[in-house]
């Protein structure tokens, strides 16, 4: 692993533009587990409620499992180690870009500043009239929650199964994958489509990929340069280390 270690070190240190591509495995040690896997949420929980039309024919059975899981739940998380450790690279000049496909703030919250949401975020409730509030300003004591300015149904702005992905952070990502010589792939089975594209992309144009999971992936055996097994925040923070050392 040292030899890995080492390696990624020096591709970041040599970069002239890192991005790292993020997903849910980033946020396993604040507590928030993955979706799929044995312990995974759909193990508890049934996934037909975050399909658009179970949210619309039956609004208040799903949103009583979206505060479950995604307010109360994903809601006390803190970013861990490898969360902060990327917004310090990114303090640092040595970080451009975060894609994440992660919906839990949590790289805001760690003060990461350039993160582009591919699938929206948990943060934000919007209307189909294009309100939007942050969700700490909506009661969700009384569900489902309406539109304080339309009555209309509240969706959190995350995508949902089928829903397309957000515009903006769409053509941020892409450009991003332009840009990047290095890309950082933290915990995400590349299973997730058309996600898993960015780093492909970036790769097709000529970028060296880093990859940082316990588990290989569909990355590993496909576009990864460099494997570092192990856990985001062990790995990030050493990289961080050797990173200040040089
Ligand atoms: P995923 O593609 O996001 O994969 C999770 C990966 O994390 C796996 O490869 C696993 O080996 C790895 N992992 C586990 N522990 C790790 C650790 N400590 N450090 C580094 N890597 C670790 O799979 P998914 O959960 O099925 O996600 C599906 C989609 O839903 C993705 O877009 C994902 O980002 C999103 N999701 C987001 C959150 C969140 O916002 N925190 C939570 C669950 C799912």
């Amino acid at each position: 692993m040292d030899d890995a270690l080492n390696k990624a070190i020096k591709l970041i240190k040599e970069s002239k533009y890192t991005v790292a591509f993020t997903g849910a495995g980033i946020s396993v040690e604040s507590g928030i587990p993955p979706f799929r896997g044995e312990t995974g949420l759909w193990s508890k929980y049934n996934p037909e409620i975050l399909e658009l039309s179970y949210f619309y024919q039956y609004p208040k059975e799903s949103w009583t499992v979206i505060k479950e899981i995604f307010y109360d739940f994903f809601g006390k998380a803190k970013p861990n180690k490898a969360h902060l450790a990327l917004a310090e690279l990114e303090k640092l000049n040595l970080l451009k870009a975060i894609v994440t496909q992660n919906i839990d703030n949590l790289h805001f919250d760690a003060g990461s500043k350039e993160v582009y949401e591919f699938h929206g975020n948990s943060r934000m409730l919007v209307c189909s009239n294009n309100h939007s509030f942050e969700a700490n300003s909506i009661n969700l004591e009384e569900l489902p929650p309406k539109c304080p300015k339309c009555n209309e149904l509240l969706k959190p702005d995350f995508i949902f199964f089928g829903e397309g992905i957000p515009e903006l952070a769409y053509r941020k990502s892409f450009e991003a994958a332009e840009k990047a010589d290095v890309v950082i792939v933290i915990g995400s089975t590349g299973e997730v489509y058309p996600a898993s594209n960015m780093p492909k992309q970036a790769k097709a144009n000529g970028a060296t990929i880093i990859e940082i999971n316990p588990e290989k992936t569909l990355f590993s055996e496909s576009i990864t340069d460099v494997f570092i097994k192990g856990k985001a925040s062990e790995i990030m923070e050493k990289i961080l280390i050797g990173l200040n050392k040089k």
